[in-house]
């Protein structure tokens, strides 16, 4: 579930809400769109309802990490997936609550800003051993499956920190939210709530001016938009270190106005990826698949096709094993849109990691596979981001050259993930 955000514009200063995943903030009160840039964890804090009397310099905000996304597990003969959805105490040694549950989903967080006057206790815990504990609450790690892991990937990930605020009242820790009584404060408490730092400037969002870099017309993109377009130029921009990039794009023409187009990252494979998996052919034969694999086939660099959008895991896999498989039958395009898309929301390097997971998937032999998959090298020679046509049939959208289909509930579905 999406956590909602209290920011304020930074062009006007007006508070604008949120969604967890939104890039592109459009501001109601000054009509400025500004592009937040991405990276780091980003750093919230629960508001707190703190009694007036208690001077704001002497709030103490405890750290929790928050981890949302897809795991992708390649054990045994099979491939395995879970969705993480998970707010975790990041510091050792001291009696707090271990998870702070629905809490976030359930008010406002504000982003952490000067105006938080109080000390922030330092983070003990490493995000990794904080995931590890998370994942093993999922299903995957049921004592049955215990066989061997071949790969692992976890995609689509939101990493933030969340801050608790407490306060002290007559020597006992108190919640600056509910106001329940946390525990007595005793030295050892005391000692490790002093390894704390105040507010740093460095942890306030930053943002980018969302004029395309090459002609200065505005950029357009949806509120959750990784990829801006600018029409005017009809160049695709991702932010990368802080500035927008420019990327390698094509729209492949539906030849019909009503189609939706629906981008993927084609990820092409180069030269210094296994022999096993050198052409298109390579890949039918180790996946096993039920078809005659033709001359052309050799010839036919590999590309995997993966959604550059969020899906649940299941309908990411598949989406991606049946567009692979077929990608003999999807035509050339050109760097040109100008009816319907829908928005890229999950990044390239995300979908570079989905690959082994992919091909475990496509394989008919999981069994002769997955064991080759840790020492199996896939290395990217080429991505661009294709939008492909589908067809809204109501219930669903279907691809016009290979018939695969998305249920639209699923793509909606997808967004929240
Ligand atoms: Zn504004
Ligand atoms: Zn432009």
């Amino acid at each position: 579930m999406d956590l909602v955000i209290q920011q304020s514009c930074p062009s006007c200063g007006a508070p604008i809400v949120l969604n967890e995943t939104d890039r592109l903030i459009g501001c109601p009160y000054c009509g400025v769109k500004n592009y937040m840039i991405g990276g780091g964890a980003c750093r919230f804090s629960l508001p707190d309802k703190v009694p007036d009397h208690i001077p704001r310099e002497d709030l103490i905000y405890v750290p929790y990490l928050r981890f949302k996304g897809s795991i992708y597990y390649c054990q045994g003969h099979e491939v395995q997936h879970a969705v993480i959805d998970t707010t975790r105490l990041a510091i050792d040694g001291l009696r707090l609550p271990g998870s702070l549950g629905l809490r976030p989903q359930a008010m406002k967080i504000v982003p952490v800003n000067a105006e938080h006057l109080g000390r922030f206790v330092r983070q003990t815990i490493e995000p990794d051993t904080v995931f590890a504990q998370a994942i093993k609450l999922t299903a995957l790690f049921a004592p049955e499956k215990k066989q061997q892991l071949h790969h692992r990937a976890f995609i689509g990930e939101t990493l933030s920190r969340i801050y608790l605020p407490l306060y002290v009242k007559n020597d006992m820790l108190i919640d600056g939210v509910t106001h329940s009584e946390i525990g007595r404060l005793n030295s050892l408490i005391a000692s490790s709530l002093e390894n704390s730092t105040a507010f740093q400037k460095s942890w306030e969002p930053r943002f980018l001016s969302t004029l395309c870099p090459h002609c200065a017309a505005p950029m357009t993109g949806e509120a959750d938009a990784l990829v801006l377009h600018c029409p005017n130029c009809q160049r695709m921009w991702v932010e990368r270190d802080g500035c927008f990039v420019p990327i390698d794009w094509q729209n492949i023409d539906g030849e019909d106005e009503a189609c939706l187009a629906i981008p993927f990252w084609r990820i092409t494979l180069g030269e210094e990826s296994s022999a096993e998996l050198r052409n298109f052919a390579d890949f039918l034969r180790l996946t096993n698949q039920p078809v005659v694999v033709k001359k052309d086939d050799e010839n036919l660099a590999l590309s995997f096709w993966i959604p550059a959008f969020k899906l649940t895991p299941s309908l990411f896999l598949q989406t991606a094993h049946y567009l692979t498989v077929s990608q003999r039958r999807i035509p050339a395009g050109e760097a040109n849109i100008t009816g319907r898309s829908y928005p890229v929301n999950l990044p390239q390097q995300e979908a570079v990691q989905a690959l082994k997971s992919v091909l475990a998937e496509s394989a008919l032999s999981k069994k002769r596979v997955l064991p080759l998959l840790a020492s199996l090298k896939l290395t990217p020679q080429k991505i661009t981001l294709v939008y492909l046509p589908f067809r809204d049939s109501g219930h669903d959208f279907i691809q016009r050259h290979t018939l695969v289909t998305l249920n639209s509930a699923a793509l909606r579905f997808g967004r929240k993930l």
